[in-house]
């Protein structure tokens, strides 16, 4: 690593870390490699990594974690990444519960589950995906179903990444059917499954184009008796433990897919400088140089996005926008990277020999497992609504003869709320916003009052056919504007008409 790959806000500790990990990785990586052409499970990089005490990164020092915060254990993810052979499996069990279980777990699970996760002993899987629940992980079916001290679970769970050598699996299930509780989110709960309990079995192992030598499972639960001591958080508590978990799987992710891009790029400098075409190398064709230029500035981008919104977890945020659109610019990112790597090799690049052309797979996989880009854009909107949608208002300025943002109070503020004058609000806000609707709070803002008799006055209005109304599921009216006959009826026709100054007044009609 150079001075330049390393964020200026990285600890001493930090640094130090990157550069053991880095050095631990360059060790490792030919065997990582054969393993990946040899298409097995990496078991004895596995157990190196589990000594170093890597999948601990994230997990305190009392539960015999190495505390690296989440800073840290991205700094590990990144350069673990880079063995592709093992990525699936680190991850997995670095997101298989274990924030759920730090955040959500009681002292006795923390001391029993996070030394397990920390020494490696066992990996971990998350089972959130069903055959009938993909984007919608709400709409889960595996039951788990209380009987005394134990649950007993029904169901099957799919796309489980590392399923075929995880031993202990992080389990989300439906613990309610009360439509109600469902409305409310309130219907799951999570559990810990371990590998050999009677009734659970692997149905399934796929593998995925880009990443061959890890396994991606079908799950079968029959008739699954575990301990109550098993379910991590409050029954019903399943989907918020699930939501709190992601925004740290999907940092963890993101720097360990991330982690291979450098050695690629040194890769292309490496080729293009000694493939001579037409009586040059590659590397001196300007299009050639555009492309890795593209790639370099995707990759750094992309790095220290991600970077950034690991340091503002470990100061406390949750910054789930910018999280999404690391996964998602990620995804995206990655994939066009690797196109962009094959067409600077050519046909080198297309053949299974360089590892270059799986990153189109893994960049393609990464825009659909841990959350599809669609449903990172989803959330980037929800959660932006509540952010930015707050009160934003456009005022007339007489001076300019123009609607701008502004912060002054309404002219109509204060006047008595009856017909005349909220229709005379509502109508020129017509002049402001001739496309818009007002929000009954828009209006409220405007001439002051009680939300209640304003209400009134828009089904007065609205009988009268002054006013156009929207109403919600419920009937309550969201939005309101004024009707032709409302303009008609508020203003003169002057009131409404606007010309640049350039326009002559014998042209006007
Ligand atoms: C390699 C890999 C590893 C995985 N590992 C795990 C794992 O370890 N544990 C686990 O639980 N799951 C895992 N998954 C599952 C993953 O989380 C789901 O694949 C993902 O959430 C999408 O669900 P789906 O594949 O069923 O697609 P679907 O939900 O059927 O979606 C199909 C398409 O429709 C789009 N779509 C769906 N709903 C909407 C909407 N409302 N608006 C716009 N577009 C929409 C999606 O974005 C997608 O493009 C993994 C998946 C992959 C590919």
């Amino acid at each position: 690593m150079e001075k330049d790959d390393i964020m200026w806000w990285f600890t001493e500790e930090q640094k130090k870390l990157l550069k053991e990990v880095s050095q631990f990785v360059e060790d490792n990586i030919e065997e990582a490699e054969v393993y990946y052409a040899k298409k097995e499970v990496p078991w004895p990089l596995i157990r190196k990594i589990a000594e170093k005490g890597y999948f601990g990164a994230a997990i305190p020092k009392e539960y015999g974690g190495m505390d690296l915060g989440v800073t840290g254990s991205a700094i590990v993810s990144e350069q673990i990444g880079r063995l592709m052979s093992v990525t699936s499996a680190f991850v997995a069990t670095l997101i298989g519960g274990l924030s759920q279980i730090l955040k959500f777990g009681t002292e006795e699970q923390k001391h029993k589950w996070l030394s397990i996760i920390a020494r490696g002993e066992s990996l971990g899987a998350v089972c959130i995906t069903e055959p009938f629940a993909g984007s919608d992980a709400a709409n889960v079916m595996t039951t788990a179903v209380r009987d005394g001290d134990e649950w007993v679970l029904n169901g099957k769970k799919r796309f489980i990444s590392s399923g075929d050598i995880a031993g202990r699996f992080f389990v989300y299930a439906k613990t309610s059917d009360d439509p109600t509780i469902r409305k409310n989110y309130g219907h799951l709960s999570s559990f810990v499954v371990e590998k050999g309990t009677p009734g659970f079995s692997l149905e399934r192992i796929n593998s995925i184009m880009g990443t061959e030598n890890s396994g991606n499972v079908y799950l079968s639960f029959n008739d699954v008796r575990i301990p109550d001591e098993n379910r991590i958080g409050a029954v019903g508590k399943g989907w918020t433990i699930m939501m709190a978990g992601l925004n740290f799987e999907r940092i963890m992710n993101n720097l360990a897919v991330l982690g291979g891009i450098a050695d690629v790029i040194k890769l292309l400098f490496h080729y293009t400088k000694r493939r001579i075409q037409f009586n040059r190398t590659t590397s001196q064709i300007p299009r050639i140089q555009e492309l890795t230029a593209e790639i370099i500035s995707q990759y750094r981008m992309v790095r220290v996005f991600n970077y950034n919104c690991a340091k503002q977890m470990d100061l406390g945020q949750e910054p789930t926008i910018d999280i999404s659109i690391g996964k998602w610019i990620e995804g995206e990112y990655i994939r066009d990277i690797g196109l962009k790597a094959v067409q600077i090799m050519g046909g080198d690049g297309i053949m299974d020999y360089y590892p270059i052309n799986r990153l189109i797979m893994i960049g393609k996989m990464n825009e659909i497992a841990a959350g599809s880009t669609e449903t990172q854009k989803l959330i980037v909107y929800r959660f932006s609504s509540l952010k930015y949608n707050k009160p934003f208002r456009l005022r007339w300025n007489e001076e300019v003869n123009k609607a701008l943002i502004s912060k002054k109070k309404s002219q109509f503020k204060g006047l008595d709320v009856n017909d005349e004058n909220v229709l005379k609000v509502i109508a020129h806000d017509y002049k402001v916003n001739p496309a818009l609707y007002m929000t009954p709070e828009d209006v409220r803002q405007d001439i002051g009052g009680k939300a209640s008799a304003l209400i009134e006055v828009f089904e007065n209005l609205e009988k009268e056919k002054l006013i156009v109304t929207r109403r919600d599921r419920t009937g309550k009216i969201n939005l309101v504007k004024a009707s032709y006959i409302g303009l008609k009826r508020a203003f003169p026709e002057e009131y409404y008409r606007w010309f640049p100054s350039s326009y002559k007044d014998e042209m006007k009609f």
